[in-house]
């Protein structure tokens, strides 16, 4: 049973012919099903969206052409920069409190210095995506280290969450830092079978601002986008302060946020495209 369906089939049967109820009730074949969320009244997560890097090499307008397949009001939560104690665990409690699953770009050196952190957001059953070892702008770094960051990221990603420093991402997941992509490093990434992710907007959580500020100024983003990937920072005591609102917010204007997986996770738990 999926949260947001509930809810849309009240708000539904009160507000719109019953041609749109059938059309809400019945769910695209295609979605895999989120799992039920068992605290009443939470925002939820309305479906798992896999994504093949083959089909979505790039996705996030502010860099490239396409984004996800995204429908109108739904949403994808993405974290960078993590995992950092005392926000990471703060976002994680406000995601968990809404049944919500986001992506999470990390910080591989990070990763290695907080790997228990890193253990509990896959346990929130949270996706861990993948942001480089330290967080240098690989524009402005040689072709070698450029491998070498990515690398050693993925690896200390991978040894926090599996105990195994493969250079083989479990989640084929990356996001270069301040979006600073070169042709090689995209060409390189693409051979490796590593979706890249741009993001479509943002709360510009880099400045200082107060929380009311941020989920003003996200609101007012999100309103004219409508939908799309969603980029925040969990190490930032702003958004961590900020994301209870702006779940209830995406609640209450009836917004669906969608979980994504690699395709092998999909294909192991639900059927998907
Ligand atoms: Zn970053």
């Amino acid at each position: 049973m999926r949260i947001m369906h509930a809810k849309k089939q009240i708000l539904a049967a009160s507000l719109v012919p019953a041609i749109l109820l059938a059309a809400i009730a019945a769910a695209p074949a295609s979605d895999s099903q989120a799992s039920s969320c068992p605290h009443q009244g939470a925002l939820g997560t309305s479906r798992i969206l896999a994504v093949d890097p083959a089909a979505y090499p790039r996705v996030g307008l502010k860099s490239f052409p396409q984004s996800l397949p995204l429908r109108d009001h739904e949403v994808v939560l993405t974290f960078d920069d993590g995992p950092s104690p005392p926000n990471t665990a703060k976002v994680l409690a406000a995601l968990e409190k809404e049944c919500v699953r986001a992506t999470f770009f990390l910080i591989g050196k990070s990763a290695s210095a907080y790997p228990e952190l890193v253990r509990r957001i896959a346990a929130g059953e949270h996706t861990v995506g993948h942001h480089t070892w330290s967080h240098p702008s690989l524009k402005h770094i040689k072709p070698s280290a450029t491998t070498e960051e990515i690398d050693h990221g993925i690896a200390a990603d991978e040894m926090a969450l599996h105990g195994a420093a493969t250079t083989t991402p479990s989640t084929p997941f990356f996001r270069f830092p301040y979006f600073d992509s070169t042709p090689a490093s995209l060409d390189l990434l693409q051979a490796r079978g590593i979706a890249v992710f741009g993001a479509d907007l943002w709360a510009s959580d880099w400045n200082a601002m107060t929380p009311q500020q941020e989920l003003k100024l996200l609101v007012e983003r999100l309103r004219i986008a409508r939908k799309g990937i969603i980029l925040l920072h969990d190490p930032r005591a702003q958004t961590a302060a900020m994301l209870p609102a702006f779940l209830r917010y995406l609640r209450n204007n009836d917004y669906s946020v969608v979980h994504l997986v690699p395709p092998s996770a999909a294909a192991a738990s639900d059927k998907a495209p």
